[in-house]
């Protein structure tokens, strides 16, 4: 294995420039699982799991999880999984998505999540998800689709038409946050739906195909890069949390085939979990329950027992212009290390026993640790860890590196800080470093 940050920065940043949606996040994971040997199960048919196979199921192809079926048994290692999300704050186009003011077409759009609003304006924007359609012999299928090119922009008020832009002044997401989509010229017919859809159906589908709906974000153009005077840090859009999903894919292609090893990636973290796909939804359940009762006498609730989630998610560092937002005992520092994350609310499902076997190892393979709680006057945001540990009863920790501008369509991350967390992960999964 590697120990050279600059290879595996270059991978990050290569799946990070091509996940301009959640659904082209999963279908690169599962492009590099497939190419390494893991094969597909559909939840619609039998499943006959081989001991030491390699799989991946995928749900609404939105969510994925890859799994190693060990040569022990099931019952006597417990399964090891890393967990985390694939969706991220966003601007997702509206079912109708086309309206017009003062000569321009623009898109409607519905924010995504906990986005922060400000960094969208000014930026070349494209649109990129999935497309949903009906062929000529009358079957649904669906296709990934990406403009690529800026189709759309947002642009601020200038200053002289709102004096307040630099103090209070509020975003309102219904009538502020629309994109220009084109400019409509006296005398010819505007931009509406019908053309906004034929140009889908033109560009991304085939004669006969139909286009019945669409799951369509705006992303911004602009690649993700390294930065920084001495390229510190690594810039780009959805590192919340596409960086541990990526992560977590590169620790279980590396990972013997010995014990259970899994990685579950969920979607719709940012709005509440609950879902078929998400953390607080059965698939995570429904994959254990399925692998254990293909082995024989397999006791599913002994190996709930067995297991530990390491789940995985961005964490705040502390920023150095807000710097009495954080904790004064806790303020983690990019490129300082993996991150912690506790909450006696529960809030983050770390306890001090989770967090010394995270300490252990990490310890054991040089890997340093910092620890991030909330101020006791600041709301503490949540990740998929109490809610995987609530609805599948496995105990946990939730851990991750931590990040400067989380939920900006633009965020940072400390570019020493992938390989330290690589490192972590496959320890976890039980490589030989
Ligand atoms: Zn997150």
């Amino acid at each position: 294995m590697s120990n050279d940050s600059s290879d595996l920065n270059k991978d990050l940043i290569a799946f990070l420039k091509g996940s301009v949606s959640k659904y082209h996040a999963v279908s690169q994971i599962v492009n590099i699982l497939s190419n390494k040997g893991f094969s597909l199960l559909r939840e619609d048919q039998e499943w006959n799991l081989k001991r030491g196979g390699k799989y991946f199921v995928v749900r609404n192809n939105s969510s994925v999880i890859g799994f190693i079926n060990g040569e022990r048994s099931l019952q006597d290692t417990g399964v090891k999984i890393i967990g985390a999300h694939t969706d991220s704050p966003s601007l997702t186009l509206k079912p109708n998505p086309i309206t017009y003011s003062s000569g321009y077409s623009q898109l409607g759009v519905e924010v995504y999540g906990g986005a922060l609003l400000k960094p969208w304006f000014d930026r070349d924007l494209s649109v990129a998800g999935r497309i949903v359609f009906k062929n000529s012999k009358g079957d649904i299928g669906e296709k990934l689709i990406d403009f690529e090119r800026p189709i759309c922009v947002i642009p601020s008020l200038a200053i002289h038409l709102n004096r307040d832009a630099n103090g209070n002044s509020p975003i309102n997401p219904q009538t502020d946050i629309l994109p220009i989509l084109s400019q409509n010229i006296e005398g010819q017919k505007p931009l509406d739906e019908m053309y906004f859809n034929s140009e889908i159906s033109d560009k991304f589908l085939k004669k006969g195909e139909i286009l019945l709906d669409h799951d369509l974000n705006l992303y911004d153009v602009q690649p993700p890069s390294m930065v920084g005077f001495n390229e510190e840090f690594i810039s780009s859009q959805r590192l919340d949390n596409l960086v541990s999903c990526f992560i977590g894919t590169m620790a279980i292609l590396g990972a013997g085939s010995n014990n259970t090893s899994m990685i579950v990636f969920n979607d719709h973290e940012e709005v509440g979990s609950v879902s078929t796909t998400g953390a607080d939804g059965p698939f995570l359940d429904d994959v254990i329950r399925r692998v254990c009762y293909s082995s024989n006498d397999c006791n599913v609730e002994v190996v709930k027992a067995k297991s530990f989630v390491l789940s995985c998610d961005n964490a705040h560092a502390v920023h150095p212009n807000f710097v009495h937002k954080h904790d004064p005992q806790h303020k983690p520092q990019l490129n300082g290390g993996i991150v912690i994350k506790y909450n006696t609310k529960q809030r983050y499902t770390t306890d001090g026993y989770s967090a010394a076997l995270f300490k252990d190892l990490c310890a054991r393979i040089n890997v340093p640790i910092q620890s991030f709680v909330s101020r006791n006057d600041m709301p503490c945001g949540s990740t998929i860890g109490p809610l995987t540990a609530g609805r599948v009863g496995i105990r946990g920790i939730d851990i991750g590196i931590c990040q400067l501008a989380m939920h900006s369509c633009r965020e940072i991350i400390g570019s020493k800080d992938p390989l330290l967390l690589r490192n972590a992960l496959s320890a976890f999964l039980g490589e030989e470093l």
